[in-house]
């Protein structure tokens, strides 16, 4: 079989790596260097709980995930160990480098363009696009729109400055004064060091929004002045956009979406380098696996991720639906130590418990996972 990859992010390369572990012939497309420009707060939540080691670039666990609503919780991380803080380009190009010690073609700095990708269709078996939101593939199938049905807008900076204080730690501020259908919103500040931070703000947008209208880079702004950062150096600064809604349609022709050019990203916090990996390695197992049909792999991706996705998804409820003053409350009682406290706020939110409890009984089996 001869398989095309578009795209070295986190998808393209499991993808790269689960095939080459097939012994499929790999052609890797990617239009940058790998690791160069990315725009991410590089914490990886582990949702499904099956990443395997991550190697090169792993920074470290997260001890403790600190929530701002109109005070701060805490929740500690120390005994779930699903969050990680990662130095992105060093793990993309470590996987990179894994990748073609293994046999897989890399290519970089080569785009591939709408009329490239319908040439390729007759060199390749198959095709797994990884190429981001919007995909390559939706250029050149006309779709492009649908990513912007429900997506994240985000706007973020790297920060030298002293994070000392924070550090192992992250923290995760609720804006108050964010628009109803802007929600949901928040802030990120997380350090990758005792001197370097990843701070941004994301809200959610329905349909595509004037970027005036959302005034990302003004409320990160009043982030930095709230959060007393204003003397932190910006050393880079960009933004971008992540879908929040799977895509109606995954397989068109001898193509197969994964990532964000699937719409694979959090409804609750845009995160998605998990689901990314996770989709790379399924679809590369649909297409090993010949007792599988390519057309089931949207229905087997929906099923591992329908859980995670509906408890994300009623917690955004809870973030349209109550004041800031009851979601504040809302955050003090599940973050509470004492379980008296806890029990009652989930009476008082049985949806969120029972999506809760789904999403912690479900066993999600990782797919064709690289070594
Ligand atoms: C500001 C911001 C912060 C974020 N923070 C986090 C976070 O902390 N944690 C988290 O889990 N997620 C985060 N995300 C989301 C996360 O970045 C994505 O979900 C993840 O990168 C998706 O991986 P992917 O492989 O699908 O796509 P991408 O990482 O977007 O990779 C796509 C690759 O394809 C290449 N490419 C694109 N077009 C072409 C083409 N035509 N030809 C060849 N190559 C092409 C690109 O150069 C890129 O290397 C954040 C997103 C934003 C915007």
């Amino acid at each position: 079989m001869k398989l095309a990859i578009i795209g070295a992010g986190p998808g393209g390369l499991y993808a790269a790596l689960a095939a080459v572990k097939q012994n499929i012939s790999v052609d890797l497309y990617e239009k940058k260097q790998v690791g160069e420009g990315i725009c991410c707060g590089e914490c990886l939540f582990d949702s499904l709980g099956i990443m395997p080691q991550l190697g090169e670039g792993l920074l470290h666990p997260v001890r403790e995930v600190i929530l701002k609503g109109r005070d701060h919780y805490g929740i500690n991380m120390s005994r779930r160990r699903k969050l990680w803080m990662l130095d992105r380009k060093t793990w993309q190009q470590g996987l990179a480098k894994q990748a073609v010690a293994q046999g897989i073609c890399l290519f970089e700095q080569t785009e591939i363009t709408p009329d490239r990708l319908l040439a390729m269709q007759k060199d390749y078996d198959w095709i797994i696009d990884g190429s981001g939101a919007p995909s390559i593939t939706s250029r050149a199938y006309h779709f492009s729109r649908e990513y912007f049905r429900d997506y994240m807008a985000a706007y973020q900076v790297v920060l030298k400055g002293d994070f000392s204080a924070l550090w192992p730690r992250i923290k995760v501020g609720f804006i108050s004064d964010l628009p109803a259908e802007l929600q949901a919103g928040y802030y990120w500040i997380f350090p990758k060091d005792e001197r370097h931070a990843n701070t941004g703000v994301v809200c959610t947008v329905h349909e595509i929004q004037d970027k005036e209208r959302l005034q990302l880079k003004k409320r990160l702004a009043n982030v930095l002045i709230d959060e007393k950062l204003t003397g932190a150096e910006i050393i880079e600064s960009g933004g971008g956009m992540a879908s929040v809604r799977i895509l109606p349609r995954l397989v068109f022709d001898n193509i197969i979406l994964i990532g964000d050019a699937a719409g694979l990203t959090s409804p609750l916090h845009g995160g998605g380098i998990d689901m990314a990996c996770f989709s790379g390695a399924l679809a590369v197992s649909f297409l090993t696996d010949g007792s599988q049909d390519v057309g089931e792999y949207q229905k087997s991706l929906t099923a591992s991720l329908e859980d995670k996705l509906n408890l994300e998804a009623t917690a955004v409820q809870k973030m349209k639906a109550l004041n800031f003053c009851d979601f504040d409350k809302l955050l003090a009682g599940v973050t509470s130590q004492r379980n008296t406290i806890r029990a009652k706020t989930a009476l008082r939110h049985p949806d969120l418990l029972y999506a809760t409890y789904r999403w912690l009984e479900k066993k999600v089996e990782p797919p064709n996972w690289p070594d």
